[in-house]
């Protein structure tokens, strides 16, 4: 029987130690994020390359370096255990030898949010939680209603009001109960900031719970395995809290700390909208923080994120991995569905699809040369946006 090697929190900006088995949000301390630390020592005894290959496809079979203690809370739905696949035609037209899209759209509730739902809500309900709330751009929501469902839990979802419908619907169809609010993910944040005490929430929100960094954490893990046990050159990852790039980043070093990888990491690139590109523009200005994004605007909704808690841990992974942030227009990342889909089979989302312009433009200025071994995240399903294609039947 595998088992949970976490040993306690640690903040991710003053390092304080936290008590692992509790129900908490950020740091006590700071306020800033938390992060579970494992005894990878203990981990790598029984967690090894050679042990994956009789285990389940779903992530729950990286159980040592997950937190949910008792195998009984899990809650699953088949999350993870996504094809990597390789484009060859999409490759040539963009020029280079070998492009890879990790297709996240199959998980369930379509899209890559189901992997953090699923850690987090499983550990909230190991430690107590019964009601849980989440602001939500869209995808986070469908995955926290449908995993509260599966583990009979009561969801509380705030989006905004013109989250693309799929997003709306779903959650309603899991049970969930949903606000729409007039305003952005980060007012969103705000409602359930203010009322998750009278109500008895549990806040769900990306980075301001520890562990939804610990289900995105494993697409580091099925990466590395899916390349032979080597990583890429180049990533690129359509980013809006960042949970996904800075999941991965600590994959590495766990896998690094248990001797599975070198250390060689790729180069990261965050892929942003026009419209809401608070990243891009913190990397660009040098700065360790992100501001908050004025005006936020773009179709892919789960890039429309204004402001982030994780900032300075995106900022740092692209500036540690020789990496780089741009901004597409929310025409391109349209355009470039078609192009995905009609050369892979795959219907990105515009998210996902953002990566493929950003990808030709740092080709044709040299900055990822033709050799160089790269991955696309398409982190949801384009069945979920099908009123960004309403102008262009
Ligand atoms: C949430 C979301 C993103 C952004 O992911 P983060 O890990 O929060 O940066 C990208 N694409 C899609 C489809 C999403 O739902
Ligand atoms: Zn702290």
């Amino acid at each position: 029987m595998t088992s949970s090697c976490l040993t306690h929190l640690a903040c991710t900006s003053c390092g304080v130690r936290h008590e692992a088995d509790r129900l908490q949000n950020v740091c006590l301390s700071c306020g800033k994020p938390l992060g579970a630390q494992y005894d990878l020592a203990r981990a790598g005894a029984t967690l090894t390359p050679d042990s994956l290959r009789a285990r389940g496809h779903s992530l729950w079979r990286y159980a040592e370096v997950l937190p949910v203690r008792d195998a009984g809370h899990r809650v699953s739905l088949g999350e993870g255990g996504t094809p990597l696949l390789r484009c060859d035609r999409l490759a040539a037209e963009v020029g280079l030898d070998e492009l890879h899209i990790k297709d996240e759209g199959l998980n369930p509730t379509a899209s890559f949010k189901a992997r953090g739902m699923a850690v987090a809500v499983s550990r909230a309900r190991e430690l107590g939680a019964t009601r849980l709330a989440v602001p939500s751009a869209g995808n986070a929501a469908g995955a926290l209603a449908a995993y509260a469902a599966r583990a009979g839990l009561e969801a509380f979802i705030f989006m905004p009001e013109d989250t693309p419908r799929a997003n709306v619907v779903e959650c309603r169809q899991y049970g969930a109960r949903v606000t729409l609010i007039r305003g952005l993910i980060t007012d969103c944040g705000a409602e359930i900031a203010r009322r998750k005490a009278a109500e008895g929430w549990f806040d769900m929100a990306t980075l301001k719970e520890p562990y939804r960094l610990e289900g995105k954490k494993t697409l580091g893990y099925e990466l590395a395995e899916q390349l032979g046990w080597s990583l890429p050159d180049v990533i690129l990852y359509p980013t809006g809290g960042g949970t996904g790039l800075v999941g991965m980043w600590r994959a590495f070093d766990e896998m690094e700390a248990m001797g599975w990888i070198g250390s060689g990491r790729p180069r990261m690139f965050t892929v942003q909208a026009e419209g809401c590109a608070p990243m891009v523009r913190a990397f660009h200005a040098g700065e360790t923080r992100a501001a908050e994004f004025p005006n936020a605007r773009t179709r892919a909704s789960g890039l429309r994120v204004p402001k982030a808690i994780g900032d300075f841990l995106i900022l740092r992974a692209l500036r540690d991995s020789g990496g780089g942030a741009l901004a597409v227009s929310d025409e391109a990342m349209i355009a470039a569905t078609g192009e995905v889909g009609s050369s892979t089979g795959i219907f990105p989302a515009p998210e996902g699809a953002a990566c493929l312009a950003a990808l030709r433009r740092l080709v044709s200025e040299g900055v990822v040369r033709r050799g160089e071994r790269t991955v696309i995240f398409n982190t949801g399903s384009g069945l979920k946006y099908l009123e960004c294609f309403d102008a262009a039947e």
